[in-house]
């Protein structure tokens, strides 16, 4: 039988990264088996569900290369199925009309309150005989005796006995079904073998196992996930640094390295940290999944992401630069990445380099880079550049043994020397070697941006 898994979001947000994760491990699960991944969009809510979000989450989807197969589901767009089974198991005698108000739930609610015991429906309304001509939810009848065995993946066996459930609502009144109905029926009709999910729908499980057996289907495989937490054990929020996916793919995180972070989340296999993508599908089981909940790293997904960037070709790093880089010279862009790669650690920091290297000026000068240039020894400098002015060859390892004699010469460190020049032509304190920083940017703007700081008057600067 082939393997369909699925991911189900609500479009009432964007991706983060517990969705994304569920994502990951069904997509990887599917391609593992040999089968399918679908996207269902569980959009029935009608109040919260906004297309922005659907199109934000498949855009994320996709940036993650996590395609899904065939057209997306929408859930909205199979309620007649939902309300075709709700009315089959009516007919069966298996759910039921429910008349009681509001006012009445109410009462209920508060002795159960009173009594210190947790609210489930009395089922006052189970067995009536006769049919009224007000409001109804329909309710489905909850075994009374026995329990249901979960065989979940993950967390093992779990027993929940039925005495604990109560005959929950899968029609409301206005005819709309609820969220435990059109699941079941959706992944009944997208013939879903395996559903792999967090674990805070362990609950939800249940109450879906007693509508499966209610309509005599076949139970899917259960796979559920313990959530990711933030570094202090609480629910994981921006605080933590965590980002939707979205955030990440602006911030120009790399997609290879959000996905083996979010894999290596609850999921290991030895003590293996990267994972190429095919790597990671012939390795990946559920089997390999953690009981006990992952804590999110920011610190760890920067490493990991860096590992990555280090194996980019000069090529791929050139497709992923802001695109006002796309009007210079490729091979000039290329050569300076060259300079920058060994030192950077994402496309920022080439990007940063980039911004010194390709502009006429400085933009940005930073006030460690002040403290620098005002530091230096006004004279030494002026003196070196009036010298660096006459340098016929500008290439690196001439400037290099310049720079060393003028040291040498004054009794000074090369810190007093390089440090001010770094801080002048790049506006930071730190920067590939200053030697050749000096050789690409060519003698007419190096020299230019020296006089910039120590030959004009600090007002003027
Ligand atoms: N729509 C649900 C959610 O976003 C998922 C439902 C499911 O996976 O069964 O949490």
């Amino acid at each position: 039988m082939t393997v369909i898994t699925r991911f189900a979001p609500s479009p009432t947000g964007s991706l983060h990264l517990g969705g994304a994760r569920t994502a990951l491990f069904n997509w990887l699960y599917a391609k593992n088996q040999g089968g399918k991944f679908l996207l269902r969009i569980e959009d029935t809510d009608l109040l919260r569900s906004k297309s922005i979000y659907t199109k934000q989450i498949c855009d994320s989807l996709k940036w993650l290369n996590l395609n899904w197969d065939g057209e997306i589901f929408f859930q909205s767009r199979n309620v007649s199925k939902h309300l075709k089974f709700a009315n089959l198991l009516l007919d069966k005698g298996l759910a039921y009309k429910c008349y009681c108000t509001k006012e009445e739930l109410n009462k209920e609610k508060e002795i159960a309150l009173k009594n210190k015991v947790p609210y489930k429906y009395s089922g006052k309304c189970r067995n009536l005989k006769k049919s009224y001509n007000t409001e109804y939810v329909l309710r489905i009848k909850t075994p009374k005796e026995g329990f249901i065995t979960l065989k979940d993946n993950i967390q093992g066996i779990v027993n929940v006995e039925y005495n604990n459930l109560e005959d929950f609502i899968i029609l409301r009144s206005d005819n709309t079904p609820t969220y435990m109905l059109a699941v079941v029926v959706d992944d009944y009709t997208m013939n879903v073998t395996d559903v792999i999910r967090g674990d805070d729908h362990l609950t939800n499980t249940f109450k879906q196992i007693i509508l499966y057996n209610a309509l005599n289907w076949k139970l899917p495989n259960f796979s559920h996930i313990p959530l990711i937490y933030g570094a202090d054990g609480s629910k994981l929020s921006k605080r933590h640094g965590a980002q939707s996916v979205l955030e990440y793919e602006k911030k120009n995180l790399l997609p290879e390295a959000l996905n083996n972070y979010l894999l290596r989340l609850g999921w290991g296999y030895k003590d293996k940290e990267y994972f190429s993508t095919q790597e990671a599908i012939e390795l990946f089981s559920t089997k390999g999944i953690g009981k006990s909940p992952s804590r999110f790293d920011a610190i760890k997904l920067k490493s990991i992401n860096s590992y990555y960037f280090k194996k980019l070709t000069n090529d791929q790093i050139l497709k992923k630069l802001k695109p006002e880089y796309s009007y210079y010279n490729k091979k000039k862009i290329s050569q300076l990445i060259d300079l920058f790669k060994n030192r950077a650690e994402n496309i920022d920091d080439i990007e940063e380099g980039l911004s010194y290297m390709c502009n006429d000026i400085v933009k940005n000068i930073s006030e460690d880079a002040l403290k620098l240039i005002d530091k230096a020894d006004k004279n030494i400098m002026i003196e070196t550049i009036n010298k660096l002015e006459k340098i016929d060859f500008w290439e690196a390892s001439n400037l290099e043994k310049f720079i060393k004699a003028e040291v040498k010469k004054n009794n000074i460190r090369m810190f007093d020397i390089a440090a001010p020049i770094r801080s002048s032509i790049t506006g930071k304190t730190y920067s590939p070697s200053i030697f050749l920083v000096l050789e690409k940017l060519g003698k007419e703007v190096s020299i230019k941006r020296l006089k910039n700081n120590y030959y004009l008057k600090d007002n003027e600067r």
